[in-house]
């Protein structure tokens, strides 16, 4: 239940990357049982937004290539796809897709991309707070999903991977919708184990080969990582992913969430590692985000005061006029709608903000920063 591969990969030349791929797959033999021939996988890439590949924000088009070699040679019919930030519509696909490097991925493969745009409602009694959920048609219709990770910072939940990746199955602005609902990190979390549960994927691959530190998941630095790793259990992945980005579990809340509810371990001794050990991987750790909630820098102030430091001292969005383009996209991705755009320019009003940094992670330009208050850098650094 908690087996783990780990593949090295120094860059992204296609022939290693294959390599690496075919070997995490064949870690997982039990993958390539339950496939069939004719089966439809999705391959769900993280695709947040039109970025290049070498900007580190996407996975990699050499790693979603693999993946869907591996499955065309098994017979599969695997169709890429997502639900990229902004709304989920063929215009806003067209340009994630060319921007990322899908499109030459599915011309040398000829594989599908997906342009279906219909939703569907969608039940699981067994979910804790999300017991029905809107999620792209695609990712319903297929037999099998696959999750193709990128490891990164993330600004709300610390860090992504294949857990958080996930969450691109909820269409476009809905997006918005379940962040205003689960205002708070731990929901957000429960609800990102849910949809996880929901979609259930058959293997999760991340592409660590090179991953972002700081402020990810789009603002932060290229980390050069040169690993791929995988595993049937998305949950006992991201513990592995973040103990090789030197992020401790504890900082990371979907992770709390699914030790919680006994969906993975967190003491990696329990694990079955495969490929390269623990003990060889030499990555200095990733800086944190800004962001970071004070909640999870506990211990440092009374229990009794941390509700109060982290609701008045918390790291908040600042917009930089001189920059910004007023394209309006964090407007338009702000859950709870409370960005105004007065001449062109975005100004927020902070104190109803939920500090879900989506304006942030979804800035096309980079002209949203995330500013620390005095007093929390003075307390936390
Ligand atoms: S202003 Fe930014 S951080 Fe605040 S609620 Fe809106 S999108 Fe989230
Ligand atoms: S801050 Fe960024 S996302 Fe918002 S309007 Fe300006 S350029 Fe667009």
């Amino acid at each position: 239940m908690n087996k783990v591969h780990i593949s090295k990969c120094p860059d992204y030349d296609y022939i290693k990357v294959e390599q690496a791929v075919k070997e995490c797959f064949e870690a997982m033999p039990e993958v390539k049982e339950k496939l069939f021939e004719g089966a439809k996988v999705l391959v769900k890439t993280n695709l947040l937004m039109r970025k290049n590949p070498e900007e580190a924000v996407t996975t990699h088009p050499a790693v979603v290539e693999a993946i869907v070699r591996y499955l065309l040679e098994l017979g599969c019919k695997p169709i890429i796809g997502d639900s990229p930030g902004g709304p989920f519509n063929e215009w806003n696909l067209k340009g994630v897709y060319k921007a990322g490097g899908m499109n030459a991925v599915a011309e040398n493969t000829g594989c599908e991309l997906n342009y279906d745009t219909s939703v569907i409602e969608v039940h699981n009694d067994k979910a804790k707070l999300l017991k029905t959920m809107q999620i792209i048609k695609v990712a319903h219709d297929v037999d099998f999903v696959i999750s193709a990770a990128k490891l990164k910072t993330h600004g709300m939940m610390t860090y992504t991977g294949a857990v958080k990746n996930l969450f691109g199955v909820i269409p476009g602005i809905t997006k918005a919708e379940y962040h205003f609902k689960m205002n708070n990190t731990a929901n957000f979390a429960e609800h990102l184990v849910d949809i996880c549960e929901y979609v259930n994927p058959l293997i999760s691959i991340i592409d660590a080969i090179d991953g972002m530190e700081g402020d990810g998941p789009s603002a932060g630095m290229k980390k050069h990582v040169g690993l791929v790793m995988a595993s049937t259990n998305p949950y006992a992945l991201d513990v592995a992913a973040s103990k090789v980005a030197g992020i401790s579990h504890e900082l990371i809340p979907t992770i709390v969430a699914a030790e919680k509810r006994g969906l993975s371990t967190t003491d990696m001794k329990q694990f079955e590692m495969t490929g390269v050990p623990m003990n060889e991987i030499n990555v200095e750790p990733f800086q944190l985000p800004t962001s970071i909630n004070v909640n999870f820098v506990g211990g440092r102030v009374p229990k009794f005061m941390e509700k109060f430091v982290s609701n008045t001292f918390r790291p908040q969005p600042v917009f930089d006029h001189a920059i910004c383009v007023g394209c309006g996209d964090c407007k338009r991705s702000c859950p709870p709608d409370i960005i105004k755009m007065v001449n062109g320019k975005p100004i927020p009003d902070l104190d109803k903000c939920i500090r879900c940094f989506c304006c942030h992670e979804l800035c096309p330009i980079k002209a949203v920063d995330i500013k620390k208050h005095w007093l929390h850098e003075k307390l936390f650094g």
